[in-house]
Formats: structure tokens, sequence, C-alpha cells
């Protein structure tokens, strides 16, 4: 849900807000009706997300030709409104939007910065559900940096949404880039459904988040249908083209598991067959099942940005990394975001620890189950060695000081945080502590706040100092349980 219209931003958006608000006034059939927001208020993304309505699903289709970068797209969104509303926005980076019906019915839009501002030709009431249907075109050359990150003039965008490659593509979206791939409400507080239908040459595959639910061949061309039923954020779905070849594995409880590779690699087949072995594992770890009905690898046939992906149902490698014994560990950190990150959604980007600390904990115990690192090694390095330095450069764990830190920057000390708790309630009520949270917040987006509340109910202690110190402040606390750790001063730099 999206809500909060910030002072601050709308500010930045003035001369839009006021053509929006002299639309309100001016609008005689318009009663309480007002302008969704252009915000959610997110205080690291301040311009990203849109208010007055509930985003439920989207139905995302691509006409990928592989002489051309530019893709005939269309995006239903179906939504409910939260607010009467006269005009509202979705997030959108897309190279041309032809045309936008909102219940079928032809809309007057405008694009301005990242806003596609839609004016239905009437106001949509409170509680109403509504679909706007937006025909666009994507174009595969077209990779526009975040603005919340302010690079320099000159600096490449180091983490272009389209990962293209010899034979298609792969989306690399997290944090706010979705919207340059599809027009959405692209914040992590507004999860919804998806439906992806991609069209390609019939010798080249399409692969995407959810569940294969059909393929329609018509001529040399076939639509590849997936959906994906469980509520899920814009920046962690998966739609991806090229010549992949299937790994296939026969997963517990019905569970399907299937991992996708180059066919130029098969080496990577490897890494993908690591998969079922680890997802019993951590199912057994969490004490929970694995969240979706299906699960596994894709290796892109690229460097994939140099890093690896919790898209949903099918995290992204690099393929050339995949068959690195060292890449197992990855595998997992991906595996644990399927339930924290994708599954239990952050509720804005100061919460990112929430995803990125439960990974790299459960990662850790994953490295001293293969015998790869003691889990107390791992953690006794990332306290004396790391954490003071990550603050130093990152910020405070839940407050990092800028936006593109929210990919890595609060990896280290969310982990540590997870560890300091489970040293000071111990094992079994750090455990009733995780499943309590995962299952009150499975399917929702939930903040630090709510995770802390969790804790306190839970463990029966006032914990409110203790995440103060490891969350908020710029200095590592001490560890309980380990009075011999001395966290190491940040490097002077
Ligand atoms: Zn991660």
């Amino acid at each position: 849900m999206a809500n909060g219209n910030r002072a601050g931003r709308v500010a930045a958006l003035a001369g839009l807000t006021a053509l929006l608000v002299a639309g309100a006034a001016g609008s005689a059939e318009a009663g309480a009706a007002t302008p969704g927001a252009l915000s959610v208020g997110d205080r690291l993304y301040p311009d990203l997300g849109n208010g007055g309505y509930d985003a439920r699903s989207y139905d995302v289709s691509f006409d990928y030709r592989p002489e051309v970068t530019t893709m005939d797209a269309s995006v239903t969104m179906r939504a409910v409104a939260t607010q009467s509303m006269l005009r509202f926005s979705l997030d959108s980076a897309v190279r041309q939007v032809r045309s936008v019906l909102v219940d079928g019915r032809p809309a007057a839009f405008e694009v301005t910065g990242e806003k596609l501002v839609i004016t239905p030709d009437r106001a949509l009431a409170r509680g109403r559900e509504f679909t706007v249907a937006i025909g666009y075109v994507a174009d595969r050359s077209l990779s526009p940096a975040s603005p919340a990150w302010k690079l320099p003039p000159g600096i490449k965008n180091p983490f272009p949404v389209w990962q293209n490659t010899p034979d298609g593509f792969a989306l690399l979206s997290q944090p706010d880039r979705a919207h340059v791939a599809f027009p959405s409400n692209d914040h992590p507080s507004d999860k919804a459904t998806f439906t992806f239908r991609v069209t390609t040459p019939a010798d080249v595959d399409a692969v995407a988040s959810g569940t294969l639910t059909g393929k329609d061949r018509h001529g040399d061309r076939v639509t590849t249908v997936y959906r994906l039923a469980q509520p899920t954020p814009t920046d962690v779905v998966q739609i991806a083209v090229g010549r992949f070849t299937e790994v296939d594995q026969a997963g517990p409880h019905g569970l399907t598991v299937r991992s996708y590779v180059p066919d130029d690699r098969p080496d990577a087949a490897v890494g993908a067959r690591r998969t079922l072995e680890q997802l019993v594992w951590l199912e057994g770890e969490i004490g929970r099942p694995f969240p979706y009905p299906t699960y596994g690898v894709l290796g892109v046939d690229s460097e994939y940005g140099g890093v690896a992906l919790e898209t949903a149902t099918l995290p992204t490698f690099s393929a050339a990394f995949l068959h690195d014994p060292r890449e197992a560990a990855t595998q997992v950190h991906e595996m644990v975001h399927q339930y924290f990150g994708d599954t239990v959604a952050v509720r804005s980007w100061d919460d990112m620890w929430l995803s990125e600390g439960h990974a790299v904990y459960y990662q850790s115990l994953y490295q001293d189950h293969i015998g790869e690192k003691p889990f107390e090694t791992g953690m006794k390095e990332r306290y004396v060695d790391v954490n003071n330095q990550q603050l130093e450069q990152e910020g405070p764990v839940a407050h990092l000081n800028s936006a593109s830190g929210v990919l890595s920057g609060s990896d280290n000390g969310g982990a540590l945080t997870l560890y300091a708790l489970r040293n000071l309630v111990g094992q079994n009520t750090f455990t009733r502590i995780e499943q309590t949270f995962y299952d009150t917040f499975r399917g929702r987006s939930a903040s630090t706040q709510d995770y802390i509340a969790v804790a306190e109910r839970v463990s029966g202690r006032d914990l409110a100092g203790f995440f103060q110190g490891w969350l908020y402040r710029a200095t590592t606390p001490p560890m309980p349980g380990r009075p011999d750790w001395h966290a190491k001063p940040a490097p002077a730099n």
C-alpha cells in the first residue's frame, strides 16, 4: 500500500503537483476525489512509488525480436483505489508510452520525469478495483541509472536493468529499475502477482519468475506464459530470453525444481544441480516449507553486473560462475531471499537489512554445513574485521547514507544483528522469533519496527536499546556472549 505524500519530494515535483491540484480544483464532478500521491515517501528513494492505489497484479507482455533493441510491450495493472482519485501515477522510464486505457476506456496521460500520470475519464471511487492497460515500447539499449543514485556526469550506470546477452537478455531491476522494463508501482511496499507473456522466435526460449503455464506457437514465433501467483515486489521478478538448457531435479513435497543454463555454458549445470540439496537443507534450517511452488537457478550468458540477484523462483547468476564451488554459498544466499526479501518483502529501503541480513546469516550457516567455513569464524571475521568499516562507509544498518547502499551496505551489519540477537536470547527463542516473523508477514511487506515488535513479543524482553545500538548507530556494539571479540576501528581515510 502506498501513501504518505511527503512535503519535501512534492516540492521537487512542484510543477506537476500544481498541475494536479489545479485539475482537482477545476473538476466539477470530482467531489472529494484528489490526485494520488506521486511518491510513497521513501527516505532513500524519495520519488519512487505512487499513492492512491494498491497494485494487485501485473500482466506484462514483451515481443522480442533479435534484430532490434526495441520491443512492443504492454502491461495491464489491476489495482484497488485507496482514495477517491482523479488522477494517479505509475513509475515509468520506458522508451515510449503509446496508449493508456483505464477500465477499457482511453485515458489522458503525461510522462514527466519517471512518472506516467494518468487521468481517467471519470474519477475512481475509493475501494473500487480498476485496470490500467498501457501499450508501450521497451528499448533494451536504454538503461538509465536510478536518479536517486545521483551518479556524477560521465559515470556509467554500473547496474543496467537490461542485461543483454548474445541471444537475448535478462533483467537486473533491484532496487528501483523494474519500471525501465515495465511501468509499475515500483516500490517493495506494494507487492503484486504477475503474469509474463514473452513472444520470441520459436528457436529462442523465454523464462520468467513463476510457473510455466503455456506455450502458444504461431508460425515461426512462440508466446511463453509464466504466472507468479504469490505477491512479490517488482524489483525481484525476472523475465529472460535466450537459448537455455533445462536442468530438472525431483523436488520435495511436489515442488518443481527446474533450472536454466545457457546452451553454450553446459558447465553451469553443475551449479544448477546443487539446488535440490540446498533447498532441503534450507527448509530444515528455517523450519518452514519453501514459499514458492517452483524454484531453480537461471544462468545468464553475461557477467550479470558482477552480482547475483534473488529474482523470485528463479534467482539470477552469471553462468560463467555457476560451475565454481565457491558459488554454492551465493546460491543459498539468493535462496534465503525467497523467504526474506521476496515473500516477506521490505516495507521501505531503510529496512533492507531484514532481507540482506537474513541472506548472509543463513548463507554463513550453510558455509559451515558444507565445511567451507565454521559459522563462528565467519561471524567473528565480520565482527572484528569488517563491521566498523562498513558502518563508516555505508552508515547505520537501518539508516544507510546513500540510495545505492541498499544493494549490499547492510549485509554485514544485518547478519551480525541477527547473530547478536541469537546470542542474547538463545537459539530456541531466536528460532521462534524468526518463524513468527516469517509466518506473520508472509506475502506482505515488513518494517524494521515489525521485526523488533516480534522479537520483543516472542522473547518477552525489552529490546529497544539492543536494536538501537545494532541498527541505528555507526559504531559496533559489544557482541553478546563474546566479550573477547573487539571490532577493529575503521581505517582512517
Ligand atoms: Zn542479498
